[in-house]
Order: C-alpha cells, then structure tokens, then sequence
C-alpha cells in the first residue's frame, strides 16, 4: 500500500481544503470556500471539484481511499453527517455520495477525531498507545486513542470534552448547557468573558482597540491587550488556562493517557495561559496518574491536521 496514495479532505464551514497525501506529507494541496448558502448539492460538488484537482494528475487506481474531517456529528461506520451546525446538513449520506463518484473508499469522521489519526499516525502522539488530542479554538474538542485504537464511542459522540461541565452554574454554551469546558476555555469563551466585564464597566485598553464596538473583540485582539500588559486580557487568557488545567486534570485522572497532546488556535496564547494551567493540573490530578512522566505535549499538526487525518485513515 505505501506506493499508493490518499487524499485527505478538511470539510469546515468556510472552508474545503483537499490533498493529495503520502506517508504524513500533502503532496498538493486546493483549498475552496464552503459556500453554506448554496446549499448541500453545490458543497458535495465543491468537495468532488477539489479532490480532483488535488489529485493532481495521478489516477484513480493510484489512490486508496478519501478521508473526510467533517465539523459534527458523524456516523463514522456509514459516513453520514448526522447533524452539523457549521453546514447547516442534517443526515447527508457523505461517504456514499462521494464514493459514488470516485468509486473507491470514503470515510468520514469528526474533524478533531480525524486530526487526532494525523497524530497518532504522523504526529506526537505517535508510539503511545493511549493518548488524547484536545482542540482549544473556536469551540473545544478532542479524541482518545485507547489501546491504538480511535475511540467512536456508543454513538459516535466519544471525545465531547467541550461539554464536560466545569460548573452547572457557569456561563452559557453553544450547546445550550452551562458551564461547559468550552464555555469557558474557547476563543469564544475568552471573548464572552471580557465583553461582559467591559459591560460592567471594567477599564482595557481592548475598548480603545475595537473603538468601543465591543462586538469585535476576538481573540488575537485580546492577544495583542495582552502584550502590551493589559490586566483584563491577561486575566481572561489565565482563565482559559485555569480550567482548562482543570480539563486535563480530570482527563489524566480519568483514563490515565500517556500524553495529553493540545492544539488549536488558541495555543497562540500559551506563554501566557500555560503558567496557570500547569498550576490547576497539578492541584487537580490525582497523585498516581501525576507520577506519569510526561502529562502533556503540544499537538504537531496545525492547520492542515483535519486534511492529514482524513488522508491517514487510509495510510
Ligand atoms: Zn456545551
């Protein structure tokens, strides 16, 4: 199989990116926009135009399978897209409808679990039998490998580690609960936080920056507070920190991986997060799993892990 190649495809809700993928590498990579608007037919044709031309000349028979990360819900037995927000798709057949026209072997998974196979395979999380992958971007997610093997789950959902609760009482989250990891430790999270507090009066150079429009605050504009000392992000990005500590406490407490791998855009935002995170792992873990010599490590892959993943299932 290692003359071969696979393609790897990164289904996001603004974004399609395609690859041509051999042994961990993208050989060519397109990349198009989603178009959410244009709804499911124009999507699937969208995927199948740049799977073409990722293949870049090579044929078919050259090519073992596709591999999809699709953002969502996934039945990762049948290839269907049960529910996802992002595409605004109930139950689409995916695997089926792309098999049907390249006519060799489509699988689909949740785009985080699908990065988590690009490090298992490629990655840092290569030669551990039992590890977890957590995304800390947009949203929170992640996937565990337990016994070499990538866990699905009874109903495909194994690895929702955004909607572990931190606290019933907590702010609200995008899946409608309170008080989920997400809530507090996504990109969207910190941004939540430091609108509220600048609603209730609190003094940021951040209200300068986004000229009062508290709507546009975001991430890397906290980031940038941040740098120049301002005490509000820096708080809002230690909070991350605090319990996404508390996150991974309970993650080595509960399976006792051999490395918690992190990645995900707000990784930008370490130098100044990891400090208190490591604080809260170390207070909340319990002793034995503690003992483990290396708790955690960052993810290799960034943004091309989804596309790599979905190339891998197939190396
Ligand atoms: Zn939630």
């Amino acid at each position: 199989m290692s003359n071969k190649y696979s393609l790897g495809i990164d289904l996001g809700g603004t974004k399609i990116a395609a690859g041509l993928c051999k042994d961990g590498e993208i050989l060519k990579k397109v990349v198009f926009p989603t178009s959410v608007s244009n709804g499911t037919q124009h999507i699937l044709k969208t995927m199948v135009d740049a799977a073409k031309q990722a293949m870049d000349g090579q044929s078919i028979e050259n090519i073992v399978g596709i591999g999809i990360g699709a953002a969502g819900q996934i039945n990762s037995e049948t290839g269907d897209v049960i529910y996802s927000p992002n595409l605004n798709w109930y139950n689409v057949p995916l695997a089926a409808s792309l098999e049907k026209e390249f006519k060799i072997p489509v699988r689909v998974l949740n785009d985080v679990r699908a990065a988590t196979v690009a490090e298992q395979k490629f990655g840092n999380g290569k030669g551990y039998d039992n590890f977890a992958n957590i995304f800390v971007g947009t949203g929170v997610g992640s996937g565990f490998v337990i016994n070499g093997k990538l866990l699905n789950g009874a109903t495909n959902s194994a690895g929702e580690i955004g909607h572990v609760c931190m606290d019933p009482n907590g702010p609200l989250c995008g899946c409608g609960k309170k008080g989920c990891l997400e809530a507090y430790c996504s990109g969207t999270g910190m941004e939540n936080y430091v609108k509220n507090e600048l609603k209730k009066g609190r003094n940021s150079i951040i209200s300068d920056m986004v000229e009062g429009n508290i709507e546009l605050i975001k991430g890397p504009i906290i980031g940038k507070a941040a740098e120049q000392g301002d005490e509000l992000a820096l708080k809002a990005i230690k909070r991350v920190g605090y319990y996404l500590g508390i996150g991974i406490a309970n993650v080595h407490t509960l399976i006792n991986p051999d490395v918690v791998l992190i990645g995900g855009g707000m990784t930008a935002l370490k130098s100044y997060f990891m400090p208190t995170l490591l604080e809260t792992m170390n207070t909340y873990i319990l002793p034995v799993a503690a003992k483990n010599k290396q708790l955690i490590k960052e993810a290799k892959f960034e943004n091309d892990a989804v596309l790599l993943g979905g190339a891998a299932i197939f190396a």
